[in-house]
Parts: C-alpha cells; structure tokens; sequence
C-alpha cells in the first residue's frame, strides 16, 4: 500500500508550527482534546500524489475522511513530522570507538584518541573513511534524516583522502541526502599562504569554511582574515565556537563583532558556545545581541557536551555543558540541536538519530512543557541554516518526505526509541533497517 503513488494518511498529529497559518486558522478554536492543545498538534490527513503532500486537511470529531476510496494509511493519532536535518556532525571520525577509545572521557584524552588514529597510526585511508562515513549515512537515512553537514579534519596528510571520499559519498547518496563538508582546521591556518589555497579547495569543493576557534590574541585578525577568504568567494562559515567552560572564553562574542564589522552576509553558524552558560548576566546579554544582530545560527550539541564537559576523573559532574539554547531563542536567534560525534573518542555513543538528539536535548536542556516550537530545531531550523528551501517542511507541494511514529503525543514521543517509526522518501515507505555493526568488524 505504501507504494502507491496516490494516497491517504490519516488521522496524524502534525506540530502546529509546520501547518501554514491558512490551513489552521479557523481550527485551532476546535481544539478541545488538551494532548492537542498542550503540545500543539494539529489533527490532520495528508493526501500524497506522485511523492509530494497535495492536501492537508483538518480533522475534528465527526468530520469526513475525504479519502474518495484511495489506498489509506491509518496512524491512529501518531504524530508525523518532516525529515530531519543533523547540521553538526563528524562523520570522518565516526564509529571508530573499538580501536580508539577515549578512557578517561576527558576533552584532552579525545583530542589524543582522534591525533592517535588519525595522524599518527594513519588510519584514515580510502577504504576506512569511506566505510565508517556511509556506514553514519546509513544509520541517519534509516532513522529519517534527510540532510547533514559533516565537519572534516583536515592535516595536509589526509585532506586529499577526505575530499575525494567527501565528494563521492555525496554524489552516491545524493537522491537520499544532502550532504555538505566543513573544513576543520585551527583558525591560525587561513592566516597563512597555504590557507588562502585551502580556501580555494574548499570553494571548489562547495563546501563550508570553518575552524576551531579559542579565545588567544590574534583571534580578530584570523577572523578578519576569515571572513574576507570567506566573502571573496561567496562562502558560508562554520564555527567550533568556546567548548568549554571557562568564562573568560568569548570567540563567540568575536565572530558577532568581526561578521558586523566586515558586514558579512553569508550564513554564519556557531556550534557548541559552552562557555556562554558560565559567563555573568550582562556580558551574555551583550553577546546574545550581537549574536542576533549578525544573523548567526547556534548549533547546541547537548549529547556531546554532556559527555565531555565537566568530566573531571572520579568526580560527578556539575553542570550539563550546553549554551543557553532557551534565552538564545527568547532573543530571536535561529537554535538548532545536532549530534555532533558518534562513537568516536568525543563521544562514546550515538547513532545518528535526530529523535535521539531532540529527546536528549529536551532533556538536559529542559526544552519540554511547553514543548513550544523546539521540534523546529532539529527539522527547518537547521535546514533554513543549510540554505535547503525543501527540507524541514509540512506544506503542499512539498515532498512528501516524512516521519511516522506511533507515539501521539511529545511524552509518548520522547519515552520510547521510536524504533518502529516509519521514515516516507518521496511518499514511499523506505526500509528502516540499521546497518549491522559487523560490518565494519576489520576496520577495528
Ligand atoms: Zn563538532
């Protein structure tokens, strides 16, 4: 049934934020069923024909399904919502935990593992990278992603390997998800005359100019530097922006500054901003404002940030490690919640799934009751932060490119893995089967 090309889903439970205000306008007055009311779902059917959503139509108590004896789908009030879209990921050190380890869950011992495996045992050959990198796009299809921006290291030994690999994976998995690359290299890199040809590589490749940045004396002249690479040729940025939790940590403050000063106009993305949580009212506040008035997007990585901030040895930690994703968003900034690493020595879990991410973050950041729009921030938020106009969407004539589950409410969504949820490409009911972790048996 799932096949055909003409459709109806019924009875779901769409987040009221992805209905267009027209289609809700005269209904929500209906909404007596407080589930509804309280998590703001919008009951609903979807008609689907040729892969796009054609109709969304309203439904209350007694009223008709218009389903003129086409094949139908019955979801029993399960919500649906539109793929995901995982904008901070590191798919190149991805699922390599077996051989390298980080025992002591410090940053530092992460930073050891990946120099280890990476540069010094130079693991990351053709075969490997390529292997453990489809091997997370197989796990985030299967769990319904549908785009993802991976971070790539990139030492002078290994950027040729990660590019190639970068640029055949996207083009084999192209008509299942978009993929797109940023460099990750200190910020001092682009100050050099190797950077400006990295800069060149990476407009060539299409993808993003980023870095890792820490608050040391010359950082406006690198991100004066940056910024002008970037703009020259009309790239996006994409910072590792203050993973720590030392108030004195200000890049992000920074990156604001220098994007105004140079009037950049590109997207400008900052993920992870930890620091920002331990720094005093006013200088927060200040921040938030440029943050906001430079159109910069923040990316909060809670699983990673849980995982290795304040992780001291024989001690329990005493803050959760995430920015202030609430009081960025009450300020008007675009917050989106991503998974970062995946069984790499940053974070020894993970499976690339957004549901995941959005029932962790909602968690450790208290983002629940009321759940307000916070499912946007893993869905069109980080789509809109990508440039991808068709993703992240519920709307008609969009692709009908969807998750079902079988939860009808967000308590009931974010109890259970949702393991049984059903992923729709194109309207059609894709396998949800996970690769075997086998697979990558003689790789560790
Ligand atoms: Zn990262």
């Amino acid at each position: 049934m799932t096949a055909a090309s003409h459709y109806w889903i019924i009875n779901a439970r769409i987040p009221n934020c992805f209905i267009d205000h027209g289609i809700r306008e005269h209904s929500l007055e209906l909404l007596l069923n407080s589930t509804l009311r309280r998590d703001r779902l919008f009951p609903c059917h979807l008609e689907i024909l040729d892969g796009r959503i054609v109709t969304i139509s309203p439904s209350f108590q007694d009223s008709q399904i218009p389903t003129n004896n086409l094949p139908i789908i019955d979801a029993k009030q399960g919500i649906i919502t539109p793929c995901f879209t995982d904008l901070h990921t590191h798919l190149d050190k991805g699922h390599m935990w077996e051989r390298s380890p980080n025992l002591d869950g410090t940053f530092q011992g992460a930073l050891k593992g990946t120099y280890r495996d990476c540069t010094e045992n130079r693991n990351w050959n053709y075969d490997d990278l390529y292997r453990r990198m489809e091997f997370g796009l197989k796990c985030s299809y299967a769990h319904g992603t549908k785009a993802i921006r991976t971070h790539l290291d990139c030492p002078p030994h290994q950027v040729g390997t990660t590019l190639q690999v970068f640029r055949e994976l996207r083009e084999k998995w192209k008509d299942k998800i978009y993929l797109q690359a940023v460099s990750l290299v200190q910020l001092s890199y682009f100050d050099t005359e190797e950077g400006e040809k990295f800069a060149d590589a990476i407009a060539d490749l299409g993808g993003i100019i980023g870095g890792i940045s820490h608050t040391v004396p010359e950082l406006d002249r690198y991100l004066g530097r940056i910024f002008a690479l970037a703009k020259e040729r009309n790239l996006s940025v994409d910072f590792h922006a203050d993973e720590n939790n030392d108030p004195e940590s200000r890049s992000l403050h920074h990156i604001a500054e220098n994007a105004l000063k140079q009037d950049f106009n590109s997207q400008i993305v900052c993920g992870h901003c930890c620091s920002l949580a331990v720094q005093d009212e006013e200088t927060v506040n200040e921040t938030i404002a440029l943050v906001k008035q430079a159109n910069i997007g923040i990316v909060s990585l809670p699983m990673c940030n849980m995982y290795l901030q304040d992780r001291v040895a024989e001690r329990t930690p005493r803050w959760r490690g995430v920015t202030l994703v609430r009081e960025l968003d009450a300020a008007g900034v675009s917050v989106a919640l991503s998974s970062d690493n995946c069984r790499d020595p940053f974070y020894g879990f993970g499976d690339h799934d957004m549901l995941q991410v959005f029932s962790m973050g909602t968690k450790i950041s208290h983002l629940d009751t009321p759940y307000d729009n916070w499912i946007e921030s893993v869905t069109s938020r980080p789509a809109a932060l990508m440039g991808l106009a068709d993703v992240g969407k519920v709307g008609i004539g969009q692709p009908a490119d969807l998750v079902l589950f079988k939860a009808r409410s967000y308590s009931e969504l974010l109890s259970r893995p949702q393991s049984d949820r059903m992923v729709f490409r194109n309207g059609i009911a894709i396998d949800t089967t996970l690769p075997d972790y086998s697979e990558l048996d003689d790789l560790l």
